[in-house]
């Protein structure tokens, strides 16, 4: 249980006194902040709200003028709260929150490529340093070389879309009670990771095209 520094009521760790509004420096997990459910998907819209309503009540403008204690207590609920905003919002940091929060890492083998992108990475890579090898030495085969990496965003973005897919899947998964929990995050971690290697790749190649734009 929790005192509220103002009016002294004891209550469930929460961000805001139920009874005077006070802002309270409680140590909440990231859904509890916002005052959603602990489930992994999220109505965009319910959580804007979440975000702007509490942030303005727990806003430190309003406490300028009170004691220390509770100044102190509303910037800690307003950066507790913003964590939670910034982290819930985006499907894959709020993939990664799940895991933390269930005291599952990321996985030492994260860092190797997921067997299923080896060929691809390696394959674009490659058309990355052929097309790079080729400038101002080969203009012909620069412009085919752009031409293709242009193509291959377009199958690449075909591929996020298709991952995106899979990791929202699995959140329904979950969020529905699965059969398997354990099956569940491993899915989970495999989708977060074949996602962080394709958005990195998908980067490289962005700046290729751009700084084939500005050249
Ligand atoms: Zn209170």
């Amino acid at each position: 249980m929790l005192q509220c520094p103002s009016c002294a009521r004891s209550q469930e760790p929460r961000l805001i006194c139920s009874q005077c509004g006070t802002p309270l420096a409680a140590d909440l997990d990231l859904f509890a902040a916002l005052q959603l459910p602990r489930l992994l998907e999220i109505n965009t819209g319910n959580l804007e709200t979440a975000y702007h309503e509490l942030g303005r009540r727990i806003h430190p403008d309003r406490f300028a003028s009170a004691r220390p204690e509770i100044r102190d207590a509303s910037l800690r609920a307003t950066a507790l709260l913003t964590r939670a905003y910034r982290t819930l919002r985006d499907p894959i940091s709020r993939g990664r929150y799940w895991l933390e929060l269930h005291g599952h890492k990321l996985g030492e083998n994260n860092k190797q490529v997921p067997p299923e992108l080896a060929e691809l990475v390696f394959e674009v890579q490659e058309k990355l340093s052929d097309w790079r090898a080729a400038h101002g030495e080969d203009e012909a085969g620069f412009r085919d070389g752009l031409l293709e990496l242009k193509t291959e965003r377009v199958r690449l973005q075909g591929l996020l879309d298709e991952f995106y897919a899979e990791l929202l899947e699995n959140f329904a998964a979950f969020d529905g009670g699965g059969p398997d929990s354990d099956q569940l995050f491993a899915e989970l971690r495999t989708n977060l990771s074949k996602l962080a290697y394709l958005q990195t790749l998908v980067r490289d190649v962005d700046r290729a095209l751009e700084d084939s734009a500005v050249g």
